[in-house]
């Protein structure tokens, strides 16, 4: 059997005062044809990057309104991860080789895999390319509507890469995507879902934070709540320019030397390139005190992200590749104008000049970064768009209509 990866529950009774009754009226509607359905969601990963965190609230809340849902992970060796993350990379447009060893890997794990894929289910719904073998090597379940959930951006893949992957994704007769630019070249589903992700409102990681219990937090990293604080959370990966982030705040320190500068970044477990990036990060801040390269092995987890979040003064997210980008969610929900590259979903959330900048450049982030810490009632005000933004759009019920709606449409 895949391993199940255990959830807390969720009663969607308890977003109702934050997104209102119309909103969850709507979910139970979109239920009702559902009740005791068999879902099941397969991922790499229980920890560490955004589809984790989303299968999270996710799972239970489909449970709270009938569905009998659940969540699995495929399991693999470093050397299948290694040509995942490699995957990930040349589909979102890396030019990397692909070798016949590392396709052979590939669909070694996922056959591998596919044996270990038990039970009856009305929905399987699998995420990302890791296990997107899955349908073809269990030869699809009878009955199951089979939906390949894609998170990154592969409107523009390396071609090694999708004509690989290409035949065994376009054997699902349904997908989503977070964006329609987002769909690959040639492949034409018979339904196609639109979804963007979403945050839990009510996660450890985005109820909210008394400031001072914020400010305690980030003190224990070294920080000084006093001064002006820029911070970034993100895996140490290319794409996030972790590089650029520093770069752009030295450029504000020239002007405001007080400003300091937090990146902190969790190592999933799907993620090896992640320490080697996390090394380059911190050479590459060399000796200035006044930045602190933080990751979930020092203790930081769902709190203290949040404290971070809470206290930062302008919270930068400056990707140059970005699926949709949940931390920018998160920090947004906490009432923070983001300065965010403008790329994939950032622009989604990121309304230039309304719930915070986007930005193309080291030099462009480095002066709207200045703007907001010089302005800060207009980045406060920003804040506050940012928050209502979000509310109406990111927040996790909405993710669940839209898979029930879904749901719907695969049954009919
Ligand atoms: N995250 C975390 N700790 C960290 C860094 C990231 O908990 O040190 C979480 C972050 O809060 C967010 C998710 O990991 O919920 C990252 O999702 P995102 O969509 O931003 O990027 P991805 O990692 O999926 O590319």
């Amino acid at each position: 059997m895949l391993q199940n990866v255990e959830t807390e529950t969720r009663s969607l009774e308890d977003y109702r005062p934050i997104v209102g009754d119309e909103a969850i009226e709507e979910i139970h509607a979109l239920a009702e044809s559902l009740q005791g359905a068999r879902v099941v969601h397969v991922n790499a990963t229980a920890f560490g990057g955004g589809v984790a965190e989303i299968l999270q609230t996710l799972v239970p809340l489909m449970r709270d309104v009938g569905l009998d849902a659940h969540w699995q992970v495929i399991e693999g060796t470093g050397d299948f991860f290694n040509v995942t993350k490699a995957m990930h990379n040349g589909l979102q447009g890396m030019d990397l080789p692909l070798t016949a060893e590392m396709k052979a890997t590939w669909q070694r794990h996922n056959e591998l895999n596919a044996k270990k894929f038990e039970g009856h289910y009305d929905f399987v719904v699998v995420h990302d390319p890791q296990p997107a073998g899955l349908l073809h090597f269990t030869a699809g379940e009878q009955g199951a509507h089979w939906v390949w959930r894609c998170h990154i951006d592969t409107s523009h893949p390396n071609p090694r890469y999708w004509d690989f992957l290409a035949p065994y994704i376009n054997e699902y007769p349904a997908a989503v995507f977070t964006m329609k630019e987002y769909v690959g070249p040639g492949i034409d589903f018979k339904h196609l879902a639109i979804i963007t992700p979403t945050i839990d409102p009510l996660s450890p990681k985005n109820t909210p934070m008394e400031p001072a219990e914020a400010d305690a937090i980030v003190a224990r990293y070294g920080l000084d709540a006093d001064r002006p604080l820029l911070v970034q959370v993100s895996r140490f990966d290319p794409w996030k320019d972790p590089l650029g982030v520093i770069d752009a705040y030295r450029i504000v320190k020239e002007r405001m030397p007080s400003v300091q500068l937090a990146l902190v970044g969790s190592m999933a477990s799907d993620d090896p390139e992640g320490w080697d990036y996390y090394d380059r990060t911190v050479r590459h801040a060399g000796e200035d005190f006044d930045i602190r390269i933080l990751h979930n092995f020092q203790g930081v987890g769902n709190r203290e992200v949040n404290a971070f979040q809470t206290a930062a003064d302008v919270v930068v997210q400056k990707s140059t590749r970005e699926g949709f980008g949940l931390v920018v969610t998160e920090a947004m929900w906490k009432g923070k104008p983001v300065v965010g590259g403008n790329a994939g979903g950032i622009p989604l959330q990121v309304i230039d000049g309304q719930t915070g900048f986007l930005v193309g450049s080291v030099e462009a982030c480095a002066d709207r970064v200045l703007y907001l810490l010089q302005n800060p009632v207009e980045a406060k005000e920003m804040g506050q768009a940012a928050r209502e933004h979000v509310r109406r759009h990111f927040l996790s019920s909405r993710h669940l209509a839209d898979y029930l709606r879904l749901f719907n449409q695969l049954l009919r």
